[in-house]
């Protein structure tokens, strides 16, 4: 930064700045007190320390708070503040939008805008973090977005979460509707942080209908992507399965996927279907049979959890608050999901 770089004390100001704009998400320059006046005046009049504007607050009688946030141009994305007992947990955005179209996304039906950069990505963390008195150890990149389509940033994000805010890989996740490339170069990154696939059904046909991507990256190579992942990393993967009744939640997709991750150090999430309005008449199954669901996967001796779903009274779920919302996405309409909590 220029403003540190002409002095002799700037690598000392620059670690004490990060620690106080990451590590303790301040904003006011103003009350930096361990650097001099003089520098703090010279940085409140230079630098904005949240770019970022709020665009509508909503809070839930569970504790979740839902933000739709814009840098000012009023192209709107999300991120959602998850407290919990044990931790507490964010879901922040990557892309406004989403360009992968998949079929019973609300994001992917509202199209896309844009990708965000790193300070817009890690900004919304901050901002959340300054909303909760309890520290956010976990986030999710699970709001709008495919994050793989936008490697850099997010890889320059994850860095700063970890290296700047203080939170370890092992509480970053990312997930990804399964590019194989990106998968493999996130990979070679070294480091270790949870990669999700949004997998959806263990059978191409099918996949293929719900997931433009399929056609490009069927199930069988993007699992040899994850399995490499998973091997160079150690860390177990995460195998998102949205249940869409009639479609997805059938008894031999549980049989197939249970092969499919048999070997595999894994957890499957089970994802019941919120309701978007798609014009394809999805619906979200039965309990009744999301538990046989369930039930053939744990007879088989696969790990599963299932994802609780918060924050309805304020239309939590990813996609839905930007559509109630007059910007450029206006035309979202619905919900897409709450993040993965296993
Ligand atoms: N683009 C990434 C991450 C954002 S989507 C991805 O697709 O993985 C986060 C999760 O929400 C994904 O698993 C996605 O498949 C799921 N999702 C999308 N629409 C949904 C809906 N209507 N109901 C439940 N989950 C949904
Ligand atoms: Fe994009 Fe993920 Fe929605 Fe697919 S599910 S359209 S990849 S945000």
């Amino acid at each position: 930064m220029e403003v540190l770089g002409a002095r002799p004390d700037a690598k000392l100001r620059a670690k004490q700045l990060a620690h106080r704009l990451y590590a303790r998400a301040e904003e006011d320059f103003a009350e930096m007190g361990d650097l001099p006046q003089g520098l703090r005046e010279e940085l409140a009049q230079r630098f904005v320390s949240q770019p970022l504007h709020i665009a509508t607050h909503r809070k839930s009688t569970d504790g979740v708070e839902k933000l739709l946030v814009h840098r000012g141009d009023n192209a709107v994305y999300e991120c959602v503040l998850l407290p919990y007992a044990d931790r507490v947990s964010c879901c922040i955005s990557s892309q406004v939008g989403c360009p992968m179209g998949c079929k019973f996304c609300a994001t992917g039906l509202g199209g896309f805008d844009r990708n965000l950069d790193a300070s817009e990505i890690v900004g919304q963390y901050l901002l959340l973090q300054r909303l909760s008195p309890r520290r956010i150890s976990h986030v999710v990149f699970m709001g709008m977005g495919e994050p793989l389509l936008n490697l850099e940033n997010v890889v320059k994000s994850l860095r700063l979460l970890h290296d700047e805010v203080g939170l370890s890989y092992r509480h970053l996740t990312v997930s990804t509707v399964g590019l194989v490339p990106q998968i493999r170069e996130l990979a070679n990154e070294q480091m270790p942080i949870h990669l999700a696939l949004s997998l959806h059904s263990p059978i191409d046909s099918i996949r293929d209908r719900l997931m433009p991507v399929n056609h490009k990256w069927p199930v069988k190579e993007v699992m040899g992507a994850m399995r490499d992942y998973q091997k160079s990393t150690g860390r177990k993967i995460t195998i998102e399965y949205l249940l869409i009744k009639g479609i997805t939640d059938t008894p031999d997709q549980a049989h197939e996927l249970a092969q499919l991750v048999k070997g595999v150090p894994s957890v499957v999430n089970l994802i019941p279907f919120n309701w978007v309005d798609t014009e394809q008449g999805f619906a979200r199954p039965e309990r009744e049979r999301v538990r046989a669901f369930r039930s053939i996967l744990e007879g088989r001796g696969v790990n599963v959890t299932e994802r609780v779903e918060r924050g309805h009274d304020i239309a939590a779920a990813c996609g839905q608050l930007a559509g109630q919302h007059g910007g450029r996405f206006a035309k979202r309409t619905g919900a897409t999901s709450l993040p993965v909590h296993s």
